[in-house]
């Protein structure tokens, strides 16, 4: 029977899809270490270069020693700390909504949140592009009735709301997209959703920190709100830590946390994640300049990349992505990259749809402008030649 894998995993090879394990010799910053050899880096989702901040790190030592290490059981058990729901706290606070649910994280928190949001007398509406941790979620409520509709078409979204004849709807979309770094079509998605009845979850994964006044992300910068609207913000990303909190009105919140399974039977965030998130929070609320800084690195890649003709797809993310298509040239060319000293992530499918390879530059707030320069120069020298 292992020969079937093993066949499996040779035409998985062949088609060019095989992944490598690259350990990292020390912490996320603009340079990695691997293998003895210093690459600068535009594949972490450290956006406001977070992770390695001495203020940070410090909350999680401190936490370390006054907590230890782990949780010791779930929150509905014993495993609550006094520090998660500070956390909890706050991060409902900073994004404006009444409460939050932590989770272990955001793949976990969608896998718990959407079977309860969900069941078989609900239309469940959802992105094309949306991240894998909402459509295994939708997988595992089995809703009444599914709708995949094509990325960010509202058109299509408000047909398929007309005729549907369930009454108890969700709306489901990413914030930013993950893959893309372009921004979801909110106002309408809130307006379809309020003229249908439905709910709307945002995964706000890439908007949180980077996006809106005090980072507060796409869903706070839209304007949007409302009871029917709910959040996932993930910890991984700009805030440089781990874990995921979903947010929004008190009476769903508190229902979630009666019966999401991935939060009841599995073991809480331990304290100093959340000591270290909350510091992370309060960086990222109070330190506009990271933000900009994101930005001017944005305009700078986003110009010098059009300058040398390359297809990068316009973003006021941290995601800028180019555009390559198949799947053995975009692994050629973030080979010759590495070559060159540089590591883009090169992007395939099943992350992203067939044919539409590319290499993800993600940006974050500890790059400079040289290093930006640096990896135009390296990216329109790699498209001529491979
Ligand atoms: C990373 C990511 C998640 C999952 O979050 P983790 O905390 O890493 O499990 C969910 N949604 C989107 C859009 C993401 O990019």
């Amino acid at each position: 029977m292992i020969n079937l894998y093993r066949e499996r995993q040779k035409a998985w090879q062949r088609a060019g899809l095989q992944r490598g394990f690259r350990p990292v010799q020390g912490a996320q910053g603009a340079e990695l270490t691997c293998d003895g050899r210093t690459l600068l880096a535009f594949c972490s989702n450290d956006y406001l270069g977070l992770a390695n901040d001495p203020r940070v790190r410090e909350a999680a030592a401190s936490a370390l020693t006054h907590y230890g290490v782990g949780a010791g059981a779930s929150a509905l058990v014993c495993g609550y700390s006094d520090v998660q729901a500070e956390l909890e706290r706050e991060l409902a606070e900073w994004l404006g909504q009444a409460r939050s649910l932590v989770f272990s994280s955001g793949y976990l928190a969608h896998l718990g949140v959407l079977p309860v949001l969900v069941d078989q007398n609900t239309a469940v509406f959802s992105d094309a592009l949306n991240h894998a941790s909402l459509i295994d979620g939708i997988r595992l409520a089995r809703p009444g009735a599914l709708t995949v509709y094509p990325h960010a078409d509202m058109n299509a979204l408000e047909q398929a709301l007309q005729q549907s004849s369930l009454r108890q709807r969700w709306i489901i979309s990413d914030g930013v997209f993950s893959m893309d770094g372009d921004v979801a079509p909110l106002h309408d998605l809130a307006d379809l959703a309020e003229r249908h009845g439905a709910g709307l979850l945002i995964d706000d994964a890439h908007g949180v920190g980077v996006l809106g006044a005090q980072g507060r992300g796409s869903v706070a910068e839209s304007g949007i709100r409302g009871e029917h609207v709910l959040t996932t913000v993930t910890f991984g990303k700009a805030l440089g830590s781990s874990g995921a909190g979903v947010v929004g009105s008190q009476a769903l919140v508190d229902w979630l946390a009666q019966r999401a399974r991935t939060h009841m039977f599995s073991t809480a965030l331990p304290p100093l994640v959340c000591a270290a998130t909350r510091k992370a929070i309060e960086c990222a609320r109070a330190e506009e300049f990271r933000r900009d800084q994101l930005r001017n690195l944005g305009k700078r890649l986003q110009m010098g990349l059009r300058e040398q003709g390359l297809p990068v797809v316009p973003s006021v993310t941290a995601i800028h992505p180019v555009m390559v298509g198949d799947n053995r040239r975009v692994m050629k060319m973030a080979e010759a990259l590495q070559a060159l000293g540089i590591w883009v992530a090169p992007i395939r499918p099943p992350t992203v749809p067939d044919g539409t390879a590319r290499l993800r530059i993600s940006l974050s707030a500890v790059h400079e402008m040289e290093q930006v320069d640096c990896l135009v120069s390296a990216l329109s020298q790699v498209w001529r030649k491979e």
